[in-house]
């Protein structure tokens, strides 16, 4: 029952970050105009604006003129609605749910405009840090559990040296560093191992899809690899695996070697 909810919401969510994906980085407004077709400029019809089914009752076209319609709008929102229903199970109904879902969407908007334009937007990761905090600090309180919130800040306090340290060496840009303290706090928030296992899970990801683009020569040394949906990606696989890895570590650093 909570996880259908969790999906609906998802796919709802899901659609608005289409519009977020295609127009915070144009900085134009996300309620005017309403959606409408790019090629013909009419307006989408309210049954045609349902996520995923729309796309799949126009069969990926616009109703009026044809064109076709980019399969990424309902993957963005089917993707949405998977990781709001992997998250749901994750933290089940409790105070962390809202914050982590936020940072689900939030990641999702990041990963699809770092792709497209190469940037991460200051107006979706600034206030990430002010809604980071007013969701998670109550959670602190009506959880007693300080050390998270301390953990947390000390985890984004690392996190934005250690990222200041690798932009120094021309390794990183701007807006990476920027992102790096708001995944330090929440991975944080989870304990050390996560914070651990987010940071080198974003380097061997953007590390292992770097060497396969030079290696088929998709990309040139120089290209320019948006680094944002590695740390993105690593950060969720900390919150979906940081226990059971940090177990298997521990697990082969105890074993005797027969
Ligand atoms: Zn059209």
């Amino acid at each position: 029952m909570l996880l259908s909810i969790a999906a609906l919401f998802g796919l709802a969510i899901g659609s608005f970050l289409n519009v977020v994906i295609h127009r915070v980085p144009g900085g134009v407004s996300l309620s005017h105009p309403g959606s409408h077709c790019p090629h013909c400029d009419h307006a989408i019809r309210n049954r045609h604006n349902v996520p995923v089914l729309g796309w799949v009752l126009l069969r990926g076209k616009c109703a009026d003129c044809r064109a076709p319609i980019s399969i990424r709008y309902p993957l963005v929102e089917a993707g949405t609605a998977a990781l709001f229903v992997a998250v749901t199970a994750r933290f089940g109904l409790s105070w962390e749910l809202p914050a982590y879902l936020y940072l689900a969407a939030v990641a999702v908007a990041l990963a699809m405009i770092d792709i497209d334009v190469k940037r991460l937007p200051d107006a979706i990761v600034r206030p990430s840090y002010v809604v980071a905090l007013v969701l998670l600090v109550p959670a602190a309180v009506l959880g007693h559990d300080w050390r998270a919130i301390a953990r947390g800040l000390i985890a984004a306090a690392a996190m934005w040296i250690f990222f200041e340290i690798v932009a120094f060496f021309g390794a990183m840009g701007g807006g990476d560093v920027k992102l790096a303290p708001l995944l330090g706090f929440y991975l944080g928030w989870l304990g050390w191992g996560a914070v651990a296992i987010g940071a080198f899970a974003a380097f061997v990801l953007g590390g292992a899809v770097g060497v396969v683009l030079l290696a088929t020569r998709m990309a040139k040394r120089k290209t320019r690899i948006p680094f944002g949906p590695y740390m993105l990606a690593g950060a969720f696989l900390a919150v979906f695996a940081a226990a059971p890895i940090a177990n298997w570590y521990l697990h082969l650093l105890t074993t005797p070697i027969a």
